[in-house]
């Protein structure tokens, strides 16, 4: 069969395919604990279920805008203006079917073929596809577990060229937890600036924090003119599959997102707004509940994995995965990724997955219970010691 060109350029998130990989072991009888898959594993909080049936009942049930309700677009502009800083206008928000289709909407409207694009590596592995697919230069920031997978700012000025047009970042960060320092944007602002690049501001974990506030590039001088922000309710109110996202973006862009909108999805679930807009304005005492509970995990599985011999594993700020060193193991991270899954039954995702620079390590999600990720923990320790 023949398909687009393009199409070679385009990549895949390998989570969803362990995950397949996963479940046909357990349709085989095997017991597998699932440490490979981004989302939380709590329930949307009812409040919000709530909010989506009377809306359903309200009629909120044909095409909305493009851009996104009103209602909800003013309701995000005020919470980004408290949370970041900056005065945003309704217009300068855009409403998604989950915050990907922002990830692909800015890299397909912002960036031509032969423009280069810096993304962190390892990152989300969307960011690599879509820039390729887009024809565009994908120039990878080496994040580093020796300044807690944070990059270097020298690798990002020996990254900037003439051609950069846009530079991604994400913190807290997937897959690695890490987290940008004030310091960092600081410097990433000027450069910006200087450069005349735009940032592409990936927030997804946000709200995922488990020390200090949430800082974001926007608030930086010079920074509102120029960022893309994405943020979403997929991971900080349990609705992944919702598929709820938004951007925060300089008008004229936001109108290229409205018109990618429009020419794909044509708009977002009209109830899933109503309800997303409850999310927003109702009580947080979920996401608190939810945030006190991922710490306890993350703080489980660190001690647990940093107890095994030859795994060293770093205590992440935010988001919900660790990033383990691997490399005093004697299989590569790949093989040792595909043999935890098929002999231990733990579902984890190697390093790799996330880009080059992830080699030697893995990733594992503690967006599940605390009796699973003490059995993952348990069946790990055996696997490592038969090695
Ligand atoms: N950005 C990052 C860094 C993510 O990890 C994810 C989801 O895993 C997304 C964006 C996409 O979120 P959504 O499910 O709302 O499309």
């Amino acid at each position: 069969m023949k398909f687009a060109e393009r199409m070679n350029r385009l990549g895949t998130e390998s989570a969803f395919e362990v995950f397949a990989r996963a479940k046909e072991l357990e349709a085989q009888g095997k017991s597998v604990v699932h440490l490979e898959i981004g989302q939380p594993d709590f329930p949307t909080p009812v409040n919000i279920c709530n909010a989506a049936f009377q809306a359903m009942k309200d009629g909120y049930t044909g095409y909305a805008p493009a851009a996104g309700i009103l209602e909800f677009r003013e309701v995000i502009a005020q919470q980004i203006a408290q949370t970041r800083g900056v005065r945003v206008h309704p217009d300068e928000v855009a409403v998604t079917p989950g915050a990907k289709p922002i990830l692909f909407f800015t890299i397909l409207a912002l960036v031509d073929a032969g423009d280069e694009v810096i993304y962190p590596n390892p990152g989300f592995p969307i960011y690599e596809s879509v820039i390729r697919f887009a024809g565009a230069k994908a120039v990878p920031l080496p994040l580093l577990e020796e300044v807690d997978f944070r990059f270097r700012m020298d690798d990002l000025i020996d990254a900037i060229s003439d051609r950069t047009q846009l530079l991604i970042l994400n913190s807290p960060q997937n897959p690695t937890g890490g987290l940008l320092t004030a310091e960092d944007l600081e410097e990433i602002a000027y450069l910006a600036n200087k450069h005349n690049f735009y940032v592409l501001s990936d927030e997804i974990y946000s709200r995922i924090l488990y020390e200090g506030k949430h800082q974001s590039i926007i608030s930086f001088p010079g920074m509102k003119e120029r960022t893309i922000l994405l943020d979403g309710h997929s991971k900080t109110y349990a609705m992944t599959g919702w598929r709820l996202g938004y951007s925060i973006a300089p008008q004229p862009i936001t109108e290229q997102i409205v018109r990618l909108m429009i020419n794909s999805n044509s708009c977002t679930c009209s109830f899933t707004q109503i309800a997303g807009m409850e999310a927003l304005l109702g009580s947080q005492d979920a996401v608190d509940r939810m945030v006190a509970e991922f710490r306890q995990r993350r703080d489980a599985i660190v001690n647990g994995l940093n107890a095994i011999a030859g795994i060293d594993c770093l205590k992440p700020t935010g988001a919900f995965y660790v990033f383990p060193n691997v490399t005093k193991l004697s299989l590569p991270c790949d093989a040792f990724a595909n043999y935890l899954l098929t002999e231990a039954g733990v579902a984890v995702l190697s390093g790799t997955a996330f880009g080059e620079f992830g080699k030697g390590y893995l990733r594992l999600s503690y967006a599940n219970s605390l009796e699973n990720i003490q059995e993952a923990l348990k069946r790990i320790q055996i696997a490592v010691d038969k090695l």
